[in-house]
């Protein structure tokens, strides 16, 4: 959902000060740009921060630039490794059955609890991947 389109104008014309700030006729479309950021605390903070760093008014490919940049970081895509399931469809096995494919497996130190609890200290290391932990999904996928 876009930004209040006001609020983006106000936010704009704090940029009035700079060289190459569009006239009044225009200056919206660097509000409608402001617009799709993904909070008004993003669109606020890169106001101040180009206000900071710049002599120059932004052009709108600047500011689509970096509210894409955004939207593309606080939107992490999942769809590229995981296929979503069937209903009634069972999730495939690991290949690894030790790591459970994630390449990290805990290991517990043998030396005394390293609190008073009496809790092991455990850490993770690389799993190697032994032929013996194999899974079922082995050399299917
Ligand atoms: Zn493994």
């Amino acid at each position: 959902m876009p930004l209040d389109m006001n609020y983006c104008l106000h936010l704009i014309r704090k940029l009035k000060i700079l060289d190459k700030y569009p006239p009044e006729d225009t200056e919206v479309r660097l509000a409608e740009a402001l617009a799709t950021a993904p909070s008004i605390h993003f669109a606020e903070k890169f106001v101040d921060d180009w206000l900071r760093g710049h002599r120059k008014a932004p052009m709108p490919v600047d500011i689509y630039g970096a509210t894409n940049a955004a939207h593309n970081l606080s939107k992490p895509s999942f769809s590229s490794f995981l296929v979503p399931l069937e209903p009634g469809e069972e999730p495939p096995g690991y290949k690894c059955d030790k790591c459970k494919d994630t390449g990290y497996v805990e290991v517990r130190a043998k030396a005394k609890p390293w609190d008073s609890k009496g809790e092991p200290y455990t850490g993770v290391r690389k799993c190697d991947h032994p032929p013996e932990h194999r899974g079922a999904a082995y050399g299917l996928l």
